[in-house]
């Protein structure tokens, strides 16, 4: 799907692009010798050696096809003079609408009717009722481009939106009204999670968040593994402190990112989490829909160019 989208963006700016399939490594990097720039997509770490041998080429940037950025040593490539570059908002929609698909998903217990019809039970009990979304208080944690856009969709289901995010934004105040970590974990049916993976929030919801959750909430995670403690959630899961998960992305997932037969290298939390019909596990996909796709290649390929030509993109995140 990339590489026509590529081809056309190449030809309409007359500019040679050579399509490499793996994930940019230390492996592959010296096949940016010779070209002035390199732009990547993925979700393995990028060493500092990959940015060394940027420098020795005379390569200026890397510009990433995605928002997350948190597999990239972002210091290292300032070290060796490579400007990175993500796009910040190819479409915070695509993102959004799956977190609330899957929201929707698990308020209906459609995974746990599909289990039961799957062994020939077609019945229904007072531990699959379900509740209407917009009797939901939902938590978004994080309120930036996906967190807002996803304030805008619970709004329009009618569900009250909470958010948490250290960042005001008034233009959010008709969709959601903002409050404290503490609040959105003890009032919310919906939690939410929509903050870049850092230092200060790889596993913020552990053990002692799951102990703050008052009204046996649905997680919904479609922004990084390392938000939450896996070991942590699937206690919670087991103990009825959260009643659902849906997980698009996983702590461990480099391992299995976008590859096939991997049944028998799953991780044993993985296969846990798999196995309960109130979780739901997609591989990372919030992001896959057309019109993300098209803007991130068109997006990271003009910063590419403006930054190889001299000019100033405002997306460098490593400044
Ligand atoms: P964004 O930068 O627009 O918004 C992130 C928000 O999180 C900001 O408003 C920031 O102030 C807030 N934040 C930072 N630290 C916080 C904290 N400790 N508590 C609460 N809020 C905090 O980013 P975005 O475009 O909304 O994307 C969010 C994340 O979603 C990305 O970093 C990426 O990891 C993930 N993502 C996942 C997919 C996917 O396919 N699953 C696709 C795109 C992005």
């Amino acid at each position: 799907m990339e590489e026509s989208i590529i081809e056309n963006w190449a030809q309409k700016n007359q500019v040679e692009v050579k399509i490499v399939h793996d994930d940019l490594s230390a492996d592959n990097a010296d096949l940016a010798q010779g070209f002035d720039g390199v732009s990547s997509e993925g979700n393995l770490p990028v060493s500092a050696s990959v940015y060394e041998k940027f420098r020795q080429y005379g390569i200026k940037q890397l510009s990433v096809r995605q928002v997350g950025v948190d597999n990239q040593d972002l210091a290292a490539a300032k070290k060796n003079g490579i400007k990175i570059t993500n796009v910040a908002a190819y479409s915070p929609r695509a993102i959004a609408e799956l977190g609330v698909t899957d929201a929707m998903y698990l308020l209906r217990k459609i995974g746990i009717y599909q289990d039961r019809m799957a062994h020939g039970d077609f019945t229904y009990d007072k531990s699959t009722i379900s509740t209407e979304i917009f009797n939901c208080t939902v938590g978004i944690i994080g309120a930036g481009h996906i967190g807002g856009a996803s304030a805008h969709l619970y709004s329009a289901l009618g569900a009250k939106v909470l958010a948490y995010d250290p960042v005001y934004d008034a233009s959010l105040e008709p969709y959601l009204t903002y409050t404290d970590f503490d609040t959105i974990l003890a009032k919310s049916d919906i939690i939410s999670l929509h903050t870049p993976l850092l230092a200060s929030t790889e596993n913020m919801i552990d053990k002692t968040a799951f102990d703050k959750m008052k009204k046996k909430p649905i997680l919904i995670n479609v922004a990084r593994g390392g938000l939450v403690d896996t070991q942590a959630l699937i206690a919670a899961l087991k103990n009825g402190q959260v009643s659902a998960a849906a997980l698009d992305t996983l702590a461990d997932e480099t391992d299995f990112y976008d590859k096939k037969n991997m049944l028998n290298s799953l991780p044993e939390d993985y296969k846990e989490l798999q196995a309960m019909p109130q979780v739901l596990i997609t591989p990372h996909i919030a992001f896959f829909t057309k019109l993300a796709v098209k803007n991130s290649i068109e997006i990271a390929l003009n910063d590419a160019k403006t930054i190889i030509s001299g000019g100033e993109v405002n997306s460098v995140v490593n400044l």
